[in-house]
């Protein structure tokens, strides 16, 4: 065996090794408790795959490559330690699109290189992988721009439609794929290249600027599949097997969590990107339902008598509580309760918050153990026989209309059964609406108070309440 059989059987060894550590860490991500060490596993899986791809013999000079790691790393570092955690979302959705980029990029860098040597003559394995790579890597590419631009706020949250919508979509992307046929089967030219490449670009904002604010996260999740499938696409091109995982991994990753996010809100995936549905208005609506109906409000004395002499209060966490950054204040009322020989649990909705795992995460930053924390099958048969359910910054999850009324947009969506507790305590600042813009009826039930404010300032008066009982 000479150096470069040895070299290249250590590269697929190697990959090997890193393939197995990418699965062991989706598997260990698959719970809160084991999510770090996953998430740590995969990150050697993918140091191993990196530093034994640049042992590659094709590779002949690696200036640029060190140049792209250090900045790269450099952007990766300082803004995932800066990102505020109800801004993640936006961070996954541009993470996506830079990763959908960087797989059509691969893929133009290798038809320039194709079509310059071998007289112009391109395989059709080859050009097909090609072809695949930059159109699911430019629509990704500017639609992860649109979907972070809506939920930042520079782009309207709102549905944007015009006449003909769907018919121009269908064109523009038929256009890119007749096109790609065409430069297949017949004529490898530049000029229609960058014009499939261009209408690649426009479908991206094309496919997502109908879509409401209200769904941004499940066509996040949605883009980062997309990103998996250019990145897998990619690695045929570039014949990576290790790209060809990896990528497949995240495509299919994506592809479960876009199906149970939808499978959560009770819709389904054409439902949500064809729908536009939502006002877009991500923060709380304009719609304050008053009328005759009366919310009865308490003060934190009287929420830290309640829930301080309670044998059991479940915790109900939800936007709000992301927003205010109250997850310490939380765990702090939630050893205090405890030290008092109150149970503690918390009910944590799948789609609480802005995006999957929204809960599970602040509450773990916060320290607050994972055996505290329930799913919503598990906590439901349990709200009848508590005394109270505290609600922070919780609405679409925990509103009633989702079992009955057939017009509302969050009909079938299962929900916490939070009405079914003795008590109700609901901390927000307003009777406004959340995601899905619609009243809740919960705020004037005889059994709910609400405890007006923002969740962090509320939760430590309670904690200072409950410390003088
Ligand atoms: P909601 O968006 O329904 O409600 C959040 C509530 O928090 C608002 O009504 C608001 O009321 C309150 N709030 C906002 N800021 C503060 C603050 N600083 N202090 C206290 N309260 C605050 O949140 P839920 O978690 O109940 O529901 C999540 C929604 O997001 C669902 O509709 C879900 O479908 C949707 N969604 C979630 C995804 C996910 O993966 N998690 C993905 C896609 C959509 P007020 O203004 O009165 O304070």
């Amino acid at each position: 065996m000479d150096v470069m059989d040895g070299l290249s059987t250590i590269i697929a060894l190697s990959y090997l090794i890193a393939a197995s550590l990418f699965i062991y860490g989706l598997k260990f991500m698959s719970s809160p408790a084991t999510a770090r060490k996953g998430n740590l596993i995969a990150a050697i899986g993918m140091f191993i795959a990196i530093v034994v791809t640049l042992l590659d013999r094709k590779i002949i000079d690696f200036t640029w490559i060190a140049v792209g790691i250090i900045i790269g790393s450099l952007i990766g570092a300082v803004s995932a330690r800066k990102v505020k955690m109800t801004a993640m979302p936006q961070m996954v959705g541009i993470f996506n699109g830079f990763g959908g980029g960087a797989s059509a990029l691969v893929a133009m860098a290798e038809f320039l290189r194709a079509t310059s040597t071998s007289e112009g003559i391109l395989h059709l394995d080859a050009s097909i992988s090609i072809i695949i790579t930059i159109i699911i890597g430019a629509v990704t590419f500017t639609g992860s721009f649109v979907a972070f631009g809506k939920l930042e706020g520079f782009i309207t949250g709102a549905p944007v439609q015009f006449p003909l919508q769907k018919v121009v979509n269908v064109l523009v992307i038929l256009g890119a794929v007749g096109l790609s046929v065409y430069i297949i089967g017949w004529a490898p030219s530049w000029t229609l290249f960058y014009v499939v490449v261009g209408l690649s670009l426009l479908y991206g904002v094309l496919f997502v600027i109908p879509i409401g604010g209200a769904d941004m996260p499940v066509v996040i999740s949605l883009l980062n599949s997309f990103s998996g499938l250019a990145a897998c696409a990619a690695g045929f091109v570039v014949q990576n097997n290790i790209l060809i995982i990896a990528g497949s991994l995240v495509g299919s990753a994506g592809l479960i969590l876009t199906q149970i996010m939808c499978k959560a809100m009770n819709r389904s995936l054409t439902n949500v990107l064809f729908s536009a549905f939502g006002t877009g208005d991500m923060e709380a609506g304009a719609t304050t339902a008053t009328g005759d109906k009366v919310a009865r409000s308490v003060d934190a004395e009287e929420a830290a008598m309640i829930m301080g002499y309670a044998q059991s209060v479940i915790i109900v966490p939800g936007y709000g509580m992301a927003a205010a950054q109250a997850q310490h204040a939380v765990r702090e009322l939630t050893e205090l309760l405890q030290s008092r020989g109150v149970e503690v649990k918390f009910a944590i909705h799948p789609v609480a918050g802005r995006m999957p795992g929204h809960m599970n995460v602040l509450l773990a930053e916060a320290q607050v153990p994972y055996n505290l924390l329930y799913d919503m099958d598990d906590i439901n048969p349990e709200f009848p026989h508590a005394d109270v359910a505290l609600v922070i910054g919780a609405n679409d999850v925990i509103n009633p209309i989702a079992r009955y009324d057939k017009s509302s947009p969050i009909y079938g969506m299962p929900i916490l059964d939070v009405d079914k507790a003795k008590h109700i305590i609901i901390i927000k600042r307003s009777l406004n609406v959340g995601f899905a813009g619609i009243d809740n009826e919960l705020f004037y039930d005889p059994k709910t108070s609400m405890f007006f404010g923002s969740a962090k300032d509320k939760v430590q008066e309670l904690v200072s309440e409950v410390k003088k009982l």
